[in-house]
């Protein structure tokens, strides 16, 4: 156990089930926070994780939410007052894809996209600022992609999705800077998560040549990136997009 965080330090971590959010969830904890990790359908892998976490002699607790929907939003963070009074950090890693080319993409896919990985970044991050500004202290980490900086074939609503996290984060860091919330993006390349390896061979053969450490990373290599940006390690550090993909786009 690290003492990054120090004690009682209270975070929140979306999507916090699999891959990218269950590694955060982890690291954070290990480093001292207690993590409450939000699951939309997937209790199971949300049990995983807290598993994992008090394995590693952490704390933490499971909240179910969908982050697109508004209801939820405003019940989860509800209940995290209720419990614990305060909120230190929030990790926006809840994300979907719905991908085809863009005269294939029904609106349907792109509106859904959009809703859950930006308009749920949105309502999340509104719901924790309340409550930070009055703490007059925060940090925010929300998890958007290469692909919302360079674009990607075939992802026209993920990429608008994840480009619009990163306009959306440097408003609010500007907007709350005064307020001693920090506000950061980072954004991963091709990470080695369920999300990817229901394509693996196909995207290693499109990419791997084109990132110069010559692999996929790995979720640790995200949250190694998440705790250092949500910690006092990064306090002078707001609306910055950290890219953590083996040197892919420079
Ligand atoms: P993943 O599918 O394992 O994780 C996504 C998580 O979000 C899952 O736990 C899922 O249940 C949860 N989720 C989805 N919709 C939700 C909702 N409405 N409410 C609450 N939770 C919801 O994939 P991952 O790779 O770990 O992705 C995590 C984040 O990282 C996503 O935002 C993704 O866009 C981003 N990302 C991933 C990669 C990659 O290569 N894997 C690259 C760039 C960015």
């Amino acid at each position: 156990m690290g003492n990054l965080f120090e004690k009682g330090t209270i975070a929140l971590v979306t999507g916090g089930s699999s891959g990218i959010g269950q590694a955060c969830a982890i690291d954070l904890a290990k480093n001292g926070a207690y993590v409450i990790i939000n699951y939309s359908g997937h209790k199971e892998g949300a049990q995983e994780t807290l598993d994992a976490v008090l394995k590693a002699g952490g704390a933490g607790a499971i909240i179910r939410a969908n982050v697109g929907v508004e209801e939820d939003v405003n019940n989860m963070f509800k209940k995290i007052m209720a419990n614990f009074k305060k909120l230190d950090i929030l990790v926006n890693n809840a994300g979907i894809i719905r991908d085809g080319y863009l005269l294939m993409m029904k609106k349907e896919a792109f509106d859904q996209v959009i809703n859950v990985n930006l308009g749920g970044c949105f309502m999340c991050t509104q719901a924790a600022v309340r409550i930070m500004a009055g703490q007059k202290k925060g940090a925010i980490v929300n998890i958007s992609s290469t692909s919302g900086i360079t674009g990607s074939e075939g992802q026209a609503n993920y990429s608008a999705s994840k480009a619009g996290i990163i306009g959306f984060t440097k408003t609010v860091a500007k907007e709350y800077a005064s307020r001693n919330i920090r506000v950061n993006v980072v954004a991963p390349g091709f990470i080695d998560t369920k999300m990817t390896r229901a394509n693996k061979e196909l995207l290693e053969g499109k990419y791997l040549q084109h990132i110069p450490m010559g692999r996929f990373g790995q979720p640790e290599d995200i949250a190694h990136a998440v705790t250092y940006l949500a910690s006092d390690l990064a306090s002078y550090v707001t609306g910055k997009v950290l890219t953590v993909d083996g040197g892919m786009t420079m």
